[in-house]
């Protein structure tokens, strides 16, 4: 398996919540390695641009809204096969289909404020990782 990396955001819920750590020792104790964080505060048009994928989306407005509406914690994720493990740490999108043991499980409050987000595949994580974070913040 390829070392990857991917991108990972604490939502507005979860930093809220001061649920940062706890998030960040499940990361951790799967294996994938914290190589860049920064805490921030999206705009809406900054959130509104990385969310674009979902314009169409009819939650697209209360997303953008809800993650703009707080301090983030945006982070790059390392490790073998980073991009799927993360998906596996983060659990479903809906908190009720989530596994045990699986940060949405555990902090998720709903379909929407679901504590998490995680890059989906390897285009996705390198644009992504990109809007973030310059080569010179990403140090291994
Ligand atoms: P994931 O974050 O698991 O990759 P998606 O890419 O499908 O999920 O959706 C992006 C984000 O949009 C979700 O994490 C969640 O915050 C929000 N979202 C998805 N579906 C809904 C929905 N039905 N209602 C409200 N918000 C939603
Ligand atoms: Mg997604």
């Amino acid at each position: 398996m390829a070392i990857e990396r991917t991108l990972s955001i604490i939502k507005p819920d979860a930093t809220r919540r001061n649920l940062t750590g706890a998030i960040n020792a499940k990361f951790e104790a799967a294996g994938l390695r914290i190589v860049a964080q920064k805490r921030i505060h999206l705009s809406p048009a900054q959130a509104g641009k990385f969310y674009e994928v979902h314009k169409a989306r009819p939650f697209y407005g209360e997303l953008v809204e809800f993650m703009s509406s707080e301090p983030v914690v945006v982070q790059v994720l390392e490790g073998e096969d980073a991009i799927a493990k993360n998906r596996e740490v983060m659990g479903a999108t809906n908190p009720e289909q989530a596994a045990e043991g699986t940060v949405r499980k555990e902090f998720a409050l709903s379909i929407g404020e679901n504590s998490v987000h995680g890059s989906d595949a390897p285009e996705t994580a390198a644009v992504e990782i990109a809007y973030f974070f310059s080569g010179l913040e990403l140090v291994g």
